[in-house]
């Protein structure tokens, strides 16, 4: 599951993080899930208990900040939302588009005590 080895990857960082400072556990985490990112939250969900079990974050509140699509048209340089990655500029129809946020997945901020 694709999902289970996000949650593993943000376990890897949150260890070497907290062991960084000196603690031993995450309070709190703070993550930045792009629209674009093809991660599915519910799914992520799922995956977030199964995967922290055991580790440092097993006890960590869990805040999740969504990044909503962006793109920069490259032949008119007009700026719009989008929900995928393949749309037209709506001011010139074209497709080269410069995705400016949306397929961030990462960790914004994390607390540790211990
Ligand atoms: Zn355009």
């Amino acid at each position: 599951m694709h999902e289970l080895s996000i949650v593993l990857s943000i376990v890897e960082i949150a260890e070497q993080e907290t062991l960084k400072a000196g603690a031993r556990q995450v309070e709190r985490i703070e993550l930045e899930i792009g629209a674009l990112s093809g991660v599915a939250l519910d799914a992520l969900d799922f995956a977030w208990d199964m995967g922290v079990k055991g580790s440092v974050l097993e006890q960590a509140e869990r805040c999740i900040h969504q990044l909503p699509g962006r793109a920069r048209c490259l032949e008119c340089g007009q700026e719009f939302g989008i929900n995928q990655l393949y749309e037209a500029c709506p001011g010139c129809g074209s497709y080269l588009l410069r995705v400016l946020q949306g397929q961030e997945m990462r960790v914004r901020a994390l607390e540790v005590s211990g």
